[in-house]
């Protein structure tokens, strides 16, 4: 009777923990999940028959990644759109003004780029308002936002709703930890786009210098596969979803 009594005990505890394990693993996959949120809209691409992407770059601004890609745009008279981080752009004055007076299209990519996930609604209201005040300051009047490495959940999805923020995520991203060499590491984007992707490149980091490479190959690559590369609010336009 007793033995019989532990071992359905043990089944419990077996039973509890995997349902616990499984919960886990499903809240983790939501809060990077890119096409879905529980709150607020969300968008990783648009539909459309047009060969048009938009172009987004995150992290920074940094001289070196503003240098570089201000250099690959310009010359092809391309804009994209660039999701900032606001302690960043206290610490590197002037890269903000550069990119808007390039005619480029800035987003909130919060204040200090921590995982939100488990914060107070607090933390993350000021971590999107004073990153929307440093926007503001620098000529740019924004509703895009893109969290820390696309993780969301509740809170943060809440607070960027509440700033009359868009969620912006991307369907497709670049490989640097797969592909090493610029070549390569260009093809791989070329492959996987199609019409109506929010293409995301880190370019601004000291060790980012093969997507610095990388950037007139892809912006060449897409010209010759037929593709126009606008900002994300000009591809929102185009698809009529704003
Ligand atoms: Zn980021």
């Amino acid at each position: 009777m007793k033995v019989a009594r532990n071992a359905r005990f043990r089944t419990t505890i077996i039973a509890s923990a995997i349902v616990l394990t499984l919960s886990a693993a499903a809240v983790w996959q939501l809060s990077k999940a890119r096409c879905f949120q529980l709150v607020g809209e969300v968008t990783c691409r648009v539909n459309t028959e047009g060969k048009v992407v938009a172009l987004t770059f995150d992290d920074g601004p940094t001289p070196e990644g503003v240098d570089a890609v201000l250099a690959a745009l310009g010359p092809r008279g391309i804009t994209a759109t660039f999701f900032l981080i606001g302690n960043r752009m206290e610490r590197f004055p002037g890269q903000a003004e550069r990119l808007v007076a390039a005619g480029h299209e800035l987003g909130n990519h919060t204040y200090s780029h921590q995982r939100n996930l488990g914060r107070s609604q607090a933390f993350y209201a000021a971590e999107i308002a004073r990153t929307d005040a440093l926007l503001k300051a620098a000529g740019s009047d924004t509703n895009l936002f893109r969290p820390p490495f696309g993780k969301r959940l509740i809170g943060l999805p809440l607070e960027a709703e509440r700033a009359g923020y868009r969620t912006i995520m991307w369907d497709v991203e670049d490989q640097p930890e797969r592909f090493t060499e610029p070549r390569a590491f260009a093809q791989d984007i070329l492959a996987r786009v199609r019409p109506g992707s929010i293409i995301l490149i880190h370019p601004m980091y000291q060790h980012n210098h093969v997507a610095r490479e990388a950037l007139p190959i892809i912006l060449d690559g897409l010209h010759s596969q037929g593709y126009e590369v606008v900002t994300v609010s000009e591809l929102l336009r185009r698809s009529g979803s704003r």
